[in-house]
């Protein structure tokens, strides 16, 4: 309790549940978070704020707080991007708010694409994929190659999520199809207008050269942007470092999370990752 009082509670704003491609439901996901010594959590599946409401009434009963929050999908110069929105002031119950209806519209776009790639698995490398994907696009999940990358594995195509990716579905592969997201620009104009705390996810994993990500950074500070995600579950430090520099340079807050989706891969529990650098401002600090 004392402890608590000087250091506050390790914030995890970066969870996935089962609304997307995480495996637990939003209920038993706030339990665990709860169980690792989490205090202020933040539900952010892809593109849906489906299961904030329950996991806060969940987190509420554990003694811990949960902020709505969703990981949107854009694309920027051919790059796939994800952007946080945390603590949007719109209800997430509300479908026809302008920031629900972009979200409908990225989940149509999810849809087309799984669609699109399992159609080319099945023509170009004879998988049966159109009926192994058919449960997944007719229930209520948003869908995700992670959740393809499963059902592979499940009918004995691929070893791993790693394999999955590697042998079927990234660049190069005979299951990638480019998707035509929405802009970063007209995202950050979405998670703006409904009044979200924003949050540029995992920007060591982009695929661009360092004078590019710097570019990245600055149209994302230009258009209301507000944290880069500079601490993230499994990160090497060498990546750490180059972000945290980002975000001092762009005069940006910081992020962590865990990015946690499955309690079957134990080297990553939520509230896992390095201390925030005690320089940058920690984005928490504004949603406590
Ligand atoms: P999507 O958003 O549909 O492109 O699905 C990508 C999801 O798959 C990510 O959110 C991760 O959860 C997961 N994933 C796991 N391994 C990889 C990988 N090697 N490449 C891309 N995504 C991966
Ligand atoms: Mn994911
Ligand atoms: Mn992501
Ligand atoms: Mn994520």
């Amino acid at each position: 309790m004392i402890a608590a009082m000087h250091s506050p509670a390790i914030a995890d704003l970066h969870l996935h549940s089962d609304v997307s491609d995480g495996v637990l439901a939003p209920q038993a996901l706030m339990a665990l978070v709860a169980r690792q010594g989490v205090g202020l959590a933040a539900l952010t599946d892809h593109d849906s704020l489906e299961g904030c409401t329950i996991a806060q009434h969940a987190a509420a009963e554990l003694g811990l707080r949960c902020l709505a929050g969703v990981e949107v999908t854009c694309g920027w110069r051919g790059q796939e991007l994800h952007v946080i929105g945390l603590a949007p002031k719109v209800s997430p119950l509300d479908e026809t708010s302008t920031l629900s209806r972009h979200l409908d519209h990225v989940r149509t776009l999810r849809r087309l694409r799984l669609q699109a790639i399992a159609d080319r698995l099945e023509t170009k490398a004879g998988l049966p994929t159109r009926a192994l994907v058919a449960p997944l696009l007719a229930d209520r999940r948003v869908p995700t190659r992670l959740h393809l990358a499963r059902i592979l594995i499940e009918a004995g195509h691929a070893r791993d999520v790693a394999d999955a990716f590697d042998r079927w579905l990234s660049r190069g592969r005979p299951g990638h199809v480019p998707a035509e997201w929405p802009t970063l620009e007209a995202t950050l104009a979405v998670l703006q207008s409904a009044g979200a705390t924003i949050v540029l996810a995992h920007p060591h994993r982009y695929r661009v050269s360092a004078g590019v990500l710097n570019q990245l950074v600055g149209e994302f500070a230009g258009g209301g942007g507000q944290a880069l995600e500079v601490s993230v579950g499994g990160m090497a430090r060498n990546d750490l470092d180059r972000i945290a520099t980002l975000a001092r340079r762009h005069r940006l807050a910081a992020s962590c999370g865990s990015d946690f989706h499955d309690p079957g891969i134990p080297w990553n529990p939520p509230g896992r990752f390095a201390k925030l650098p005690d320089d940058l401002e920690p984005v928490a600090d504004r949603l406590r």
